[in-house]
């Protein structure tokens, strides 16, 4: 299944890349200031309309409640693409959306992984750093793409856009400033409630499904355990399971996290071999009915109430 996967999204997108260059070369127009900016994920759609403040129409190509690694792109999201004022994305998160993007005008794209600062993920438990990178169909690369789990990080992503709307339409740019600079002060105050509210906790091992948690648990002094390592859809090893396992007895954790959006199954699986409960956290990758929250600040509070109780928070 793995093996086919790839063929099958390159021949696909280079169908759909021939339907847009189509549609592209026959209608010219677009990509002014009145186009819409389009946005590669809820957190960067998120970021942009905070940027905007409703002065832009910003779409969002990942539809919420999709798992946002494994998007595929239909022939109009690449032509919405090809006619953006902006298109805002982060590099190494979705290979459809890396690859499209090689479809847009380089002067209307924004990559926000630098300002992100990624860095690579950690391995999992009982696996190699080789094995990480091999994972399931679609690939991270090597870094760790949740940058906005760290509040400190999606600041600067924020600010990264404002800069280059900013510099697209400078007679914005003191609305844009003022918007964002809210915004930062947001991230700010939840920020400060993460860190003292995780700062006396019973343990500091932080064991995750899909191991998206690890700059927030960098950022708050915890340490992100990953069950199945950074691709939702990785199976683990026998050993890698055990070695959770063990680290859960040794470590007294608890509470073991699943992900929305996931089968819970390798989380149950531990859970069920050490006795530790399973909670849900967030990955805030997309916000719907049954998201714990209507915005990411009411998701990150939720994740820190669970976060609170599953690491015996004082
Ligand atoms: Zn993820």
């Amino acid at each position: 299944m793995r093996a086919l996967r790839a063929p099958v999204a390159l021949t696909v997108l280079a169908t759909t890349a021939a339907l847009a260059m189509g549609a592209c070369s026959a209608q010219t127009t677009g990509g002014g200031a009145g186009s819409p900016i389009v946005t590669s994920f809820y957190p960067i759609q998120f970021a942009t309309q905070q940027v905007v403040g409703g002065t832009a129409e910003v779409t969002v190509l990942t539809r919420p409640g999709a798992e946002p690694h494994d998007l595929e792109l239909a022939p109009q999201d690449i032509g919405g693409m090809t006619k953006a004022r902006l298109v805002v994305y982060a590099d190494g998160f979705q290979p459809a959306v890396d690859e499209a993007v090689g479809l847009v005008d380089g002067a209307k794209v924004l990559d926000v992984a630098g300002a992100a600062r990624l860095v690579p993920a950690s391995p999992s438990e009982g696996e190699s750093a080789d094995e990480h990178d091999d994972h399931a169909g679609h690939s991270h690369g090597a870094d760790d793409p949740h940058f906005w789990l760290d509040p400190s990080r999606y600041a600067a992503v924020a600010e990264a856009i404002s800069a280059r709307l900013s510099k697209d339409d400078p007679s914005k740019a003191s609305t844009y400033a003022r918007n964002t600079a809210a915004f930062v002060e947001k991230l700010s105050q939840l920020d400060d409630e993460m860190r003292v509210g995780l700062a006396q906790c019973r343990t500091t091992q932080l064991v995750t499904s899909h191991g998206a948690f690890g700059y927030l648990a960098a950022r708050y002094g915890l340490h992100q355990q990953g069950v199945t390592g950074i691709s939702p859809e990785a199976e683990p090893s026998a050993t890698a399971l055990k070695a959770v396992s063990d680290l859960v007895s040794s470590a007294g954790v608890t509470t073991i996290y699943q992900e929305t959006l996931v089968e819970p199954q390798f989380a149950r699986t531990v859970a069920g071999s050490t006795g530790a409960k399973v909670a849900t956290l967030d990955p805030i990758e997309g916000i719907t009915s049954a998201t714990q929250g209507s915005d990411y600040f009411e998701v990150m509070r939720s994740n820190l109430v669970t976060l609170r109780e599953g690491q015996g928070c004082s």
